[in-house]
Order: structure tokens, then C-alpha cells, then sequence
């Protein structure tokens, strides 16, 4: 199959690109050419196999997906079945171990104190009172009137000014529309109807996904090193940043990376779940993941494990992770948006063609509206 004789183009093979493909493929049997510059499937949710300790990692940060839409969970469970992992995430700071995100338990034991439900709201209350903070200016006031001073030193100052290599005093409000803090026990960190990892890995999903034989995947491949040869009007997805489309005319678009450091340590079990966030901005890393956690289901060995440190920094182009939701970052995107309009055959979309933070329920929900308002009527005359 040529680009020519391809009904439509996809650029990325991440989840927005191949549930797209996987739609035009088996609904319509149309043929379907994706694009992906990396040399696998799955974008950033793929995972795969740790060669010396067998555990499956996710290569990109731990992925757990979660969903309180039915559509969406319907649709990923023609691909996987999910175990029965549900998150809970915890916290080190001075060498204390609390939950995440902030609930009872994390306030009994930070203060010492047995506080019921009823009670914890007018606990923070009095340290909040204690700056009267009315109209926050940046991110820290923001949280201190949100939490108290303590909770913030404690849980949020340090391991902001990691994420983000910047003082919360210099950082907008914006960033931070809310704290999530639970005045009771509840520790699963997400509050959907369904979660779960899929049993046989992400990187299998896709490999299903894109089964049809009227799709083709062409890894390692750059959509700009063929995009002159495209047919005028070809009608392409693109989920590759909005900004690179554009050659970067306005400027560049900013987002925070990752890196993540690998580390095999002989014990069975390292840290007892598989994702432990580090608060303290003395300790370089934000979190140490431990991938074996996300399989309990699985036989894996028992004289070592994997575990994977994470550091944040300022993306220098090459691996965008979060973007920037600052006023310039906005500001920017709108002109990229205000270009976008005059390709009306192109669609930008994903994680990186809408310069959006999503999960990846939200990624599949806005793929699956894309295929039925935008590119079914395309074709259904
Ligand atoms: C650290 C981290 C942790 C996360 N954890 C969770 C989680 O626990 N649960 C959850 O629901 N979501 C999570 N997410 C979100 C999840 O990763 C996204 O929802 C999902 O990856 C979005 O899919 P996408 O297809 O839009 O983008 P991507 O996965 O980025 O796919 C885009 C693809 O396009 C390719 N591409 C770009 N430009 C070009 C080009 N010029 N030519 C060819 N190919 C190109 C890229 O190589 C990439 O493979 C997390 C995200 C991050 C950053």
C-alpha cells in the first residue's frame, strides 16, 4: 500500500492514533497508514519486559488505567482483560511514610493527633486563620490557604520545586486549580468506578489494536520526512505536537520531561507498592516506581526486583511529558490554533496535538467522538 492508496493518514501510534485506525479499519474497512517515529507501538503507554528480572515495566512513567465511563471501558475490553490492581500512592518525608493524596490518616500522623471526619475541617481551619491568606498571588499562598502552612512545607513545597525546578512563591496560581485532600480513610487514589493494568501488558493492547490487515504501521518513520510526498488533501490524524506542524513559526510550546533511572536490588520486594512519592526536596528524585506491584497476579522472582527512580526537568524538545498550562503557553497555542484552521483535512489531536494533559480514558473518549462527528460523515454520504 503506497501513501496514495491510503484512505487516511495517521501520524502516531499512540492511543488516540491507533483507536482512531482501529475504528476506520474495522468499521469501515478502510485503509488506514500509520506514521510512528518511535520503534514501538502504544506511544507513551507502552510497556514492555525488563530483560534481567522479567518484569513488565512501563517504559514511560507507570501507567493505571482508571475510567468511570462506560463507553470508553467497554471499548479497551475488546483488546485486554484487566487484573485487579487498584492505586494507592505514598509518601516519604523524613523518613516517615504517609498516604497520598492527603486523607485522615496522612493528618493523624503528621500532627499526631486522632482527629474524626467531622472534626478535620475545623482543624485546618485554625492553621489556615494563621496567614489569612484572602486572595492567593502564587502557587504557595494558594496552598497554604488551601491546607495550613505545615501540610504545605511538609507535603507540597519540596516536591513542587522538584517538578518543577521553580520556588511554588514563583509559580502561578493556575497550576494548581485544587488540592485533593479526603477528611476521612479512603486511600485509592482514584475515585473512577473502574481500574485496573492490563493482564497481559499495554504493549499487547496495541498489537491487537491494529490487527487489521488494512492497517499499516510504519515504526521509525517521521511524518515530516514524507509529508512532501503526500497528496494534496489527504486527510490526516496527527497526534505529533501542534507546534512542530507548524514548523515552530510562533515559538516553541513548552513541557516538563521525565528521566527515569533504572536500578535491579536483590530483594523480593523493595518498597511495598509500586509507586512512592519522595517529598523532600533534598532527595533529587519525585518518585520511585517498582513495577512488580502493578502484577500481583504474576510469578516473578523472589531474589529481586526492579525499581525505577524518576527526575523532573524542563523538556529541552525531545521528550514532552506535561505541558506548560501557564498564560504564554496559552497564548501561544491559540495562534497555533488560529493556523490549525486553514488545514481543514488535517485533524490535531492527542496528548500532543491539543498541548492537553490526558488520561488515557479522556485520549480513547475524544478518539472515539473524533471518529463519529468529524471523520464518519467524511465517507457516510
Ligand atoms: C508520566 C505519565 C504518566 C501517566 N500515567 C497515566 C495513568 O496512570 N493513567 C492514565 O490514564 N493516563 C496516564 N498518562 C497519560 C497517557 O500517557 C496519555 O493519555 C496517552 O499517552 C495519550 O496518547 P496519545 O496517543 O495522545 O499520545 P502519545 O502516547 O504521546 O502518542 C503520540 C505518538 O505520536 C508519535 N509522533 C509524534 N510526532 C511524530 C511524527 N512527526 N512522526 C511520527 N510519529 C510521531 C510519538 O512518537 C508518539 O508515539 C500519563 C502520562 C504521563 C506523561
Amino acid at each position: 500500500m503506497s501513501l496514495a492508496d491510503s484512505d487516511f493518514i495517521i501520524v502516531g501510534a499512540g492511543l488516540y492514533g491507533s483507536t482512531i485506525a482501529e475504528r476506520l479499519a474495522n468499521e469501515y474497512n478502510l485503509s488506514v497508514m500509520i506514521l510512528e517515529q518511535r520503534n514501538h507501538l502504544g506511544g507513551n503507554c507502552y510497556s514492555t519486559i525488563h530483560q534481567e528480572t522479567g518484569i513488565e515495566y512501563h517504559q514511560y512513567g507507570t501507567h493505571i488505567f482508571h475510567t468511570s465511563n462506560e463507553t470508553v471501558w467497554n471499548y479497551i475490553h475488546r483488546f485486554t482483560h484487566f487484573n485487579g490492581y487498584y492505586h494507592q500512592v505514598l509518601t516519604t518525608y523524613k523518613d516517615q511514610v504517609y498516604q497520598m493524596p492527603i486523607n485522615l490518616e496522612t493528618i493523624n500522623s503528621f500532627y499526631g493527633v486522632n482527629l474524626k471526619p467531622f472534626e478535620v475541617r475545623q482543624f485546618l481551619a485554625r492553621e489556615i486563620a494563621k496567614e489569612n491568606i484572602l486572595r492567593p498571588q502564587n502557587l504557595e499562598e494558594k496552598a497554604i490557604s488551601l491546607l495550613g502552612r505545615p501540610l504545605y512545607e511538609a507535603f507540597i513545597k519540596g516536591y513542587t520545586i522538584k517538578q518543577w525546578q521553580k520556588h511554588p512563591r514563583d509559580l502561578p496560581t493556575s497550576i494548581l486549580t485544587r488540592i485533593p485532600f479526603r477528611t476521612n480513610y479512603n486511600e485509592n487514589y482514584f475515585h473512577d468506578k473502574w481500574q485496573g493494568i492490563p493482564e497481559d501488558g499495554y504493549a499487547a493492547i496495541f498489537q491487537k489494536m491494529l490487527s487489521h490487515p488494512k492497517i499499516q504501521v510504519h515504526l521509525n518513520t517521521d511524518f515530516f520526512s514524507i509529508r512532501d510526498q503526500l497528496p494534496q488533501n489527504t486527510v490526516i490524524v496527527y497526534s505529533g505536537p501542534i507546534d512542530r506542524f507548524f514548523e515552530y513559526k510562533f515559538g516553541k510550546l513548552e513541557w516538563r520531561t521525565l528521566r527515569f533511572e533504572k536500578e535491579v536490588i536483590s530483594v523480593e520486594d523493595y518498597q511495598g507498592i509500586s509507586v512512592m512519592n519522595y517529598a523532600e526536596e533534598t532527595v533529587p528524585y519525585t518518585r520511585i516506581h517498582e513495577p512488580r506491584h502493578l502484577h500481583p497476579e504474576r510469578n516473578y522472582p523472589q531474589n529481586e526486583t526492579l525499581i525505577i527512580r524518576e527526575y523532573s526537568d524542563m523538556d529541552d524538545g525531545s521528550a514532552p511529558y506535561y505541558p506548560i498550562n501557564d498564560e504564554k503557553n496559552r497564548k501561544l497555542l491559540l495562534k497555533y490554533h488560529d493556523e490549525a484552521k486553514k488545514h481543514p483535512n488535517v485533524f490535531f489531536s492527542g496528548r500532543l496535538g491539543e498541548y492537553k494533559y490526558l488520561d488515557m480514558h479522556q485520549t480513547i473518549e475524544n478518539a472515539l467522538d473524533l471518529f463519529e462527528t468529524r471523520l464518519c460523515p467524511l465517507f457516510r454520504q
